[in-house]
């Protein structure tokens, strides 16, 4: 083969590279999730440049566990599906894992039988979802969306304390930088403090870290044994009867 034809050939497989390479970029480029949570424009502004492509799969009984792309979510687990979470390779390697499963398969449970869990939050907790939602917490902006509280965003207790997940900064949102607010329909004002009440039954030496949603509270009261506090208790008794 004289040298010319190395050239040619050289050439030849360059080109096919660039050209291979370029069509799975376009690939990943078209296929680009539609994430159903995602919404508002602050939503979307919080995960500019992050993906959500699944890496591989691991079976956790009868559900999967998606392994994501480092960014999806900012890397934080979540459930997509009744039967799917998804969570990073370096959450599925960590020694987070088994508390991180028993959490998130707390959500799944809560997609699989939405009415059973809205029937215990309203006779036991004292939350409902009612359809007509204060223009006040409506029309904000800045309310950080949850996958796994999406189904039914604005719980409300007692009829009267609208819980929200707000972004701490609404110029450069961040997913992991975030706060609850919780909007009286009485006194018609926002404030920061957990009504005495609520606190007098939902905390217990402290109070959870995940207070915006009663499925994020009874996630993770799942994962910690020792609480104690009412809601704790009556959440145990509720789960007990679905234990397989
Ligand atoms: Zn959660």
């Amino acid at each position: 083969m004289n040298t010319a034809w190395i050239w040619t050939l050289l050439l030849a497989i360059l080109l096919v590279s660039t050209v291979l390479f370029f069509l799975v970029q376009m690939r990943s480029y078209f296929h680009t999730e539609v994430l159903p949570w995602v919404q508002r424009s602050m939503d979307i502004k919080a995960r500019k440049g992050q993906q959500c492509r699944i890496l591989r799969t691991e079976a956790d009984g009868p559900n999967t566990v998606e392994i994501v792309s480092p960014t999806c979510e900012d890397g934080l687990p979540h459930t997509v599906r009744p039967h799917t979470i998804r969570m990073t390779e370096a959450v599925w390697s960590s020694d987070r894992r088994d508390t991180i499963l028993v959490h998130e398969r707390v959500h799944l449970q809560q997609r699989q039988m939405p009415d059973e869990w809205k029937r215990f939050y309203a006779e036991h907790w004292g939350y409902t979802f009612p359809e007509t939602v204060p223009m006040e917490v409506m029309d904000r902006k800045d309310i950080r969306s949850n996958p796994d509280t999406s189904e039914n965003p604005f719980p409300v207790w007692q009829t009267r304390y609208w819980f929200v997940e707000v972004y701490d900064d609404p110029v450069t949102p961040s997913i992991r930088h975030s706060h609850v607010e919780i909007w009286d329909n009485q006194t018609q004002s926002w404030s920061r403090s957990l009504p005495q009440d609520w606190q007098r039954f939902f905390c217990g030496e402290s109070c959870p870290h995940q207070y915006e949603h009663p499925h994020e509270l009874s996630a993770e009261y799942s994962t910690d044994s020792s609480w104690n506090c009412s809601a704790a208790i009556t959440l145990r008794e509720f789960q007990k009867r679905y234990r397989s």
